[in-house]
């Protein structure tokens, strides 16, 4: 009887990404009482920009197999549940392997009749990797959005947009947070899902250390999306300057855009952006007849030649 009249734990969880939101919704839905504190906005970092692809069995074999088949099922089951292909763009997915070649002519013929009609360029051993029943997508943003929005309303989670400064422990246990600017949050316990922030903590860094690496994520909008089919490319990019392939990553989306995806590099300046653009510009070659060229769609960051002086 006494347990009944226990209030909920008041969990604070810090950062307003997919990781953050997700525990968010699971905490509340299981009774804590939560707030979420995000220093910017919702699924402003990676979240907002990820290829939101989801594969079942692509770790089979590795410590994260069982996670990674759980989180799969998950995401269909929670798409059934929040209305998923309507509210966050949800679908099942076709997925190939590829590879391109940047030497060969920009108008090859099509090498393979597994390609979708909209990739006409010099490309070749496409091979799948994933089927409907194997592979997924989500709009990231709109996912980590709609969760938010079903935490708030479903299970009472609180949001607070302010920067979270320290966690305080008291005798070995979290009593609080610290925001900027001195407000308080009580807390029973506390979860930390700042991304490559994390480290940023000095509770945490003296523990162990988490970096991010630089991921390019360009968006393209094609003239006629109706015409793009829902396949997932992996490519295996040569380059005509010789080195190791390039291994970009192409995800269409239901709301009519193409992401282009990958080459990680270190965190440096935003002159390294140039790789990215190069590929960009390639890779269209190999999708034109559906799209806007990016010597366009990227005016802002003025032409190619410009480009090296970003
Ligand atoms: C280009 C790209 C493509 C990707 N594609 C995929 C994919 O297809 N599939 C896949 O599964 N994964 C993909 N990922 C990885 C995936 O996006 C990340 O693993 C995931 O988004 C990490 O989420 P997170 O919540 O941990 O971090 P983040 O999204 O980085 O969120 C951390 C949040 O913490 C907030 N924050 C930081 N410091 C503070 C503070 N002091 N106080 C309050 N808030 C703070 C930030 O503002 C941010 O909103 C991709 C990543 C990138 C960059």
């Amino acid at each position: 009887m006494e347990e009944q009249h226990k209030p909920p734990k008041r969990v604070v969880v810090c950062g307003g990404g997919v990781i953050g939101v997700c525990t968010a919704y699971f905490l509340a839905k299981k009774g804590a009482a939560v707030t979420l504190i995000e220093k910017s906005s919702i699924a402003c970092a990676a979240s907002g920009k990820a290829g939101g692809f989801l594969a079942l069995d692509w770790c089979d074999g590795g410590p994260l197999s069982s996670l990674a088949r759980a989180s799969f099922n998950l995401h269909r089951s929670l798409a059934r549940e929040l209305n998923g292909p309507q509210s966050y763009g949800y679908r099942p997915l076709d997925t190939l392997s590829l590879s391109i070649t940047e030497s060969e002519p920009a108008h090859g013929r099509r090498l393979s009749s597994k390609l979708p009609s909209w990739v006409d360029g010099p490309s070749g051993n496409a091979r799948p990797i994933g089927t409907t029943e194997t592979t997924a997508q989500v709009h990231p943003q709109l996912f980590t959005r709609a969760l938010l929005s079903k935490a708030m309303s479903l299970y009472g989670v609180e949001v607070v947009i302010g920067k979270l400064e320290r966690v305080e422990v008291e005798e070995g246990r979290v009593r609080a947070v610290a925001l900027e600017g001195r407000e308080v949050v009580e807390a029973d316990a506390v979860v930390l899902a700042l991304g490559p922030w994390t480290s940023k903590l000095s509770l945490l860094s003296s523990l162990f250390r988490v970096y991010g690496l630089k991921a390019h994520s360009i968006v393209l909008e094609p003239k006629e999306p109706d015409a793009i089919t829902p396949h997932a490319l992996f490519l295996s990019y040569y380059s005509a300057q010789g080195g190791k392939p390039l291994d970009p990553e192409v995800y269409p989306r239901p709301t009519g855009v193409i992401t282009y995806q990958g080459i990680s590099l270190p965190l440096c300046g935003v002159r390294e952006v140039q790789p990215a653009l190069d590929f960009a510009l390639w890779t269209w070659k190999v999708v034109r007849p559906f799209g806007t060229p990016p010597s366009e769609r990227i005016a802002t960051l003025g032409s190619p030649r410009a480009w090296s002086r970003v």
